[in-house]
């Protein structure tokens, strides 16, 4: 019988109080009774809607229905059968827009808590080392975000010959980078890395493709399939007066100095700003994520977004844990300057009131400003969290590879591109996205390597 209870069963939290002034994880992770409870709230549905609503169509019902029978080492085989990282999508997926929002249990209460369980399988299950026969066939994966990481892991399992370059001197992307510790600890990143390594996967960072070494070396080098996963890091701004002021800094700046350089741990001396009020300009996972890091660095925080909350691109949870953690959200409302004192430092923001009109023909409302709205907000520090764009480099040092008007690699339905085995896919594909996306391009693209060249 199955559990009829309504509601998730919570996930505890560490309090928002004591949250907000440290970098610890927020979301403590169920324990092995809360996981069972849980998981016997599926239905096991005949038609698995969960799964369609899944990007990478994970084995949602089996892996759960395995856990509510205590196999938690089967229930990690059924994921990890289509989803190589579930320690990092059950902690950063939008599941509540996903598998979430496809499930049965969704119309008259609270959907199955899928993310949490998957994030508990992946914790706690275990599985078996598997033989691999090496085919000596070397490919080459330029990126170490979770494209190429996804990517890297299935060439390998498939006995290729593989090297990650990353250009940075951390691997992990994004994950590492940009996703602060508290929402997800780079031990668990880490963790993921070092199980590549398992399967004779080298790493080489500090190595910038395009730069360091072109195409040409690697085919010299006996390469035989390249995959492109280079993200979408270049920060958008918003070209408005003042922008250049002291303070004013991107969200990628200010995050990857928190995350990567560690200036939020005092044993690190990575200098960053630790201001009286900040503003950050955004409303997705990048905005939510600076807004966080600013408050528990600096003091007061408020987001400034255009749309509403409805429209809130962000994750539901990281949106209710900014709030519970105080970060004051200033909504419909747009910056239209910055004002900057006589040293060249931010004072302020000048914005206007927005309202909301008719959805667009994809359902999103536009915005139009209220004319005479204009009114200024006194601050020393703004982030700006208004998107990416692909990063310019290895297009422009490859001219063959054909790239789309926002500059994203153009691939076919084998995720190649217009160079002949040469693939890619996640960010640089798709734009700014997210983590199982890229994971699921990455797999794709494995699955193509393997048709082109075993
Ligand atoms: P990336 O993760 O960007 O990795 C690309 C890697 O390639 C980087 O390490 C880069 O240094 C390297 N590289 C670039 N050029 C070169 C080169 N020429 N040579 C060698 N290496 C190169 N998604 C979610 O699903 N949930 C979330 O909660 C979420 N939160 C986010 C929070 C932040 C702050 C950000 C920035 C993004 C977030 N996203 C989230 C989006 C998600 O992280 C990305 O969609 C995902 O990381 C894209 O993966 P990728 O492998 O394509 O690229
Ligand atoms: Fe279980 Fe919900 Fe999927 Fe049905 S839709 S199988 S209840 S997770």
């Amino acid at each position: 019988m199955p559990n009829m209870q309504n509601e998730k069963t919570p996930m505890p939290f560490q309090d928002p109080a004591i949250r907000s002034k440290n970098f610890e994880e927020v979301a403590l992770g169920y324990t092995h009774e809360m996981a069972i409870n849980e998981a016997q709230r599926c239905l096991n549905c005949k038609n698995k809607p969960c799964v369609e609503g899944c990007p990478v169509h994970v084995h949602i019902p089996d892996f759960i229905q395995a856990l509510a029978n205590d196999d938690v080492d089967g229930a990690l085989h059924e994921i990890k059968l289509t989803n190589n990282f579930p320690s990092i999508c059950g902690r950063v997926c939008p599941q509540e827009s996903q598998c979430e929002a496809k499930c049965v249990r969704g119309i008259k209460g609270e959907a199955v808590a899928i993310g949490r369980l998957e994030r508990y399988v992946a914790e706690h299950g275990q599985t078996k080392t598997e033989d691999i026969k090496s085919n000596g066939i070397k490919v080459g994966i330029i990126g170490s975000g979770p494209a190429g990481l996804s990517c890297a892991n299935d060439c390998a399992k498939a006995g290729f010959d593989v090297t990650i370059f990353e250009a940075l001197h951390a691997t992990g992307g994004v994950l590492s980078y940009g996703i602060p510790e508290f929402r997800l600890p780079k031990a668990i990143v880490k963790k993921e890395i070092e199980s590549l390594k398992n399967y004779n996967v080298k790493i080489e960072t500090n190595m910038i493709i395009g730069r360091t070494v072109t195409f040409d070396d690697l085919w010299q080098q006996g390469y035989k399939a390249l995959f492109i996963g280079t993200g979408a890091g270049l920060p958008n701004f918003m070209n408005i007066p003042n922008e250049n002021a002291v303070g004013v800094v991107s969200a990628n700046e200010y995050l990857t100095r928190c995350n990567l350089m560690k200036a939020y741990d005092d044993r690190y001396d990575t200098p960053i700003a630790k201001p009286q009020h900040t503003i950050v300009v955004g409303g997705g996972n990048v905005a939510m994520d600076a807004a966080r890091c600013a408050r528990r660095l600096g003091d007061k925080v408020t987001l400034v977004y255009r749309r509403s909350l409805e429209e809130m691109p962000a994750r539901k949870e990281e949106i209710e844990h900014a709030m519970e953690e105080g970060i004051e959200f200033k909504l419909l409302t747009n910056p239209i300057a910055i004002s900057k004192d006589e040293t060249g430092s931010v004072n302020g923001m000048s914005c206007v009131a927005m309202q909301l009109g008719e959805p667009d023909e994809k359902g999103r409302r536009g915005v139009t400003v209220i004319e005479g709205s204009e009114f200024d907000i006194p601050c020393d520090y703004v982030i700006m969290a208004i998107g990416t764009s692909s990063n310019p480099l290895l297009k422009d040092a490859e001219k063959s590879l054909e790239v789309n008007k926002r500059g994203c690699f153009v691939v076919n339905e084998d995720q190649m591109t217009s160079v002949q085995s040469v693939y890619a896919g996640g960010d640089a594909v798709s734009g700014a996205a997210t983590v199982i996306l890229a994971m699921g391009a990455g797999k794709k693209a494995a699955e193509s390597i393997c048709k082109e060249l075993l």
